[in-house]
């Protein structure tokens, strides 16, 4: 298996199946293979067929899932694609440095690069998702680019990372002792120290604020590795043992 493989392109609800199937071309036409639809409208669908031309085998190979997480699970970096700045800044890549990221990271880790509804792009959730964020630096004033055009420019990039780094010895990563935090655990760690912080009375899910989004922000740039993020786990439970002690000490005392 080659690195491009570890590399996957993921479409969010697409609408029109011709997308699809330009994505398809441009996954196959830059070396890689792998696509992950989340709930398409139309697909399978004789329109992606026609537009992927002889991609067919990334149509037929294609991975469809209900929802982000399915599409994400055992990926170690999530970039989101934007078309336009959102309100709160994430850590940001531009297409080169996302190409290089991917390529770097791939020969460790799954990578996945996630696109949007041609309508509306991805929902503040879906980017909260993300490690990084990446905007094609288009023209201001006409920013969204046709979807499949998108996975090209992206895909390219993938591919340029992949010359360079054959011509020149590429620096690896950092040596770590850890892989990385997988999406689906970083997921079940957001859900948990949510709970917690509810728990505790920090956190109101009625009136929440940005902080579940600014908590993602910051854990999203120390990307955890897997022992942090089980210790993280097991002080989470901790933290929620001793709320619970405390709340039977003090019905036991009321009781009384
Ligand atoms: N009106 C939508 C545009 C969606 S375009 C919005 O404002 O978000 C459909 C998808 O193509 C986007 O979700 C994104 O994945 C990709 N895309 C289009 N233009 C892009 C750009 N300039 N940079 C990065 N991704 C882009």
């Amino acid at each position: 298996m080659s690195y491009f493989d570890s590399v996957r392109i993921v479409l969010v609800n697409s609408t029109h199946p011709g997308n699809i199937g330009g994505a398809a071309r441009a996954i196959k036409n830059m070396g890689l293979s792998r696509l992950y639809l989340v709930a398409p409208r139309d697909f399978p669908a004789d329109r992606a067929v026609w537009r992927a031309a002889n991609a067919v085998d990334v149509l037929d190979n294609a991975i469809v899932v209900d929802n982000l997480d399915e599409a994400i699970a055992g990926c170690g970096l999530v970039v989101g694609t934007s078309a336009r700045e959102r309100r709160i800044p994430w850590p940001l890549l531009n297409p080169r440095e996302c190409g290089e990221r991917a390529w770097l990271e791939a020969a460790h880790h799954d990578v996945a690069i996630v696109f949007g509804r041609e309508d509306r792009g991805l929902t503040n959730e879906e980017l909260q998702k993300c490690n990084y964020h990446v905007h094609i630096p288009s023209n201001p004033e006409y920013s969204s680019l046709n979807l499949a055009a998108a996975v090209q420019v992206l895909c390219y990039e993938v591919r340029m990372a992949s010359l360079s780094a054959a011509q020149s010895e590429s620096p690896p990563l950092p040596d770590w002792d850890m892989p990385p935090a997988k999406a689906e655990a970083l997921e079940l760690y957001f859900q948990h120290l949510e709970q917690a912080l509810v728990d505790l009375g920090f956190h109101d899910r009625e009136n929440p604020r940005q902080t579940m989004t600014r908590l993602r922000r910051l854990y999203g740039r120390i990307r955890l590795d897997e022992m942090e993020l089980s210790i993280l786990r097991g002080v989470l439970t901790s933290i929620q043992n001793a709320v619970h002690r405390m709340h039977s000490a003090l019905q036991k005392k009321t009781d009384s």
